[in-house]
């Protein structure tokens, strides 16, 4: 986004929290709007919202929160240095018709269409170096539906505005991952911790990135 529509992040928030641009401000406690250092050279996008942060209003406040913060220490990393934000920011959910209970669900294309605008402010005063994103739901979001999570997982991409964007695994399914296959957990999670450093590098010494990009 070349230009915003407005004067400042924080004006970006405020008119973000009455948002009524999609069908989710509808079912949502809280919006949940990006938070971080506001000049960080990182700029984290996950899905959506959890049940915790539709309640807090922060993302990845609860256990998702606590398992991306694992994985963000181990790669030397600390989400106070980094903008960390959503695809969507109001919670998606349905009523299950077997079970009556309300859970989450995947947006509608319609409904991330939406959120982009918020994105796009986002991006625009962050003016973040790198993308890293998480999952592969975002990630076909912001590369194209023809994404392959198992593929180009940890692969440097072109993101929007030509900036160097990485996506690797949402910890949370690396999570739920072990309950049936360990192994494949553990490799999951050393991978996740290897893309992030991989991020960290990146923007502690971007030249050697570059020039490692133009060798190869
Ligand atoms: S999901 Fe995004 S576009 Fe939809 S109401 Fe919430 S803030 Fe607005």
């Amino acid at each position: 986004m070349m230009f915003s529509n407005y004067d400042s992040l924080e004006h970006v928030r405020a008119t973000c929290l009455r948002c009524q641009l999609c069908p989710l401000h509808g079912s949502r406690t809280e919006v949940v709007f990006g938070a971080g250092d506001v000049d960080a050279s990182i700029l984290l996008i996950g899905q959506g919202p959890s049940l915790t942060d539709n309640e807090t209003g922060l993302p990845y406040s609860g256990p998702a929160g606590e398992l991306l913060d694992t994985a963000l220490e181990q790669a030397g990393l600390s989400r106070h240095n980094l903008w960390v934000t959503n695809i969507h920011k109001c919670l998606a959910t349905r009523v299950n018709p077997k079970t009556n209970v309300e859970e989450q669900r995947p947006p509608k294309m319609s409904e991330v269409k939406a959120c982009r605008y918020w994105l796009d402010e986002e991006l625009h005063w962050i003016k973040p170096d790198v993308l890293v994103v998480i999952g592969g739901s975002a990630a076909k979001v912001m590369l194209g539906k023809d994404f392959k999570l198992s593929e180009q997982r940890g692969q440097w991409m072109e993101g929007p505005g030509q900036l160097p964007l990485l996506a690797t695994y949402q910890p949370t399914y690396l999570k739920r991952l072990n309950e049936w296959d360990r192994p494949a957990a553990i490799k999951g999670w050393r991978e996740l911790v290897h893309d992030l450093k991989q991020v960290r590098e990146r923007v502690e010494s971007p030249s050697s990135a570059s020039s490692s990009e133009e060798s190869a």
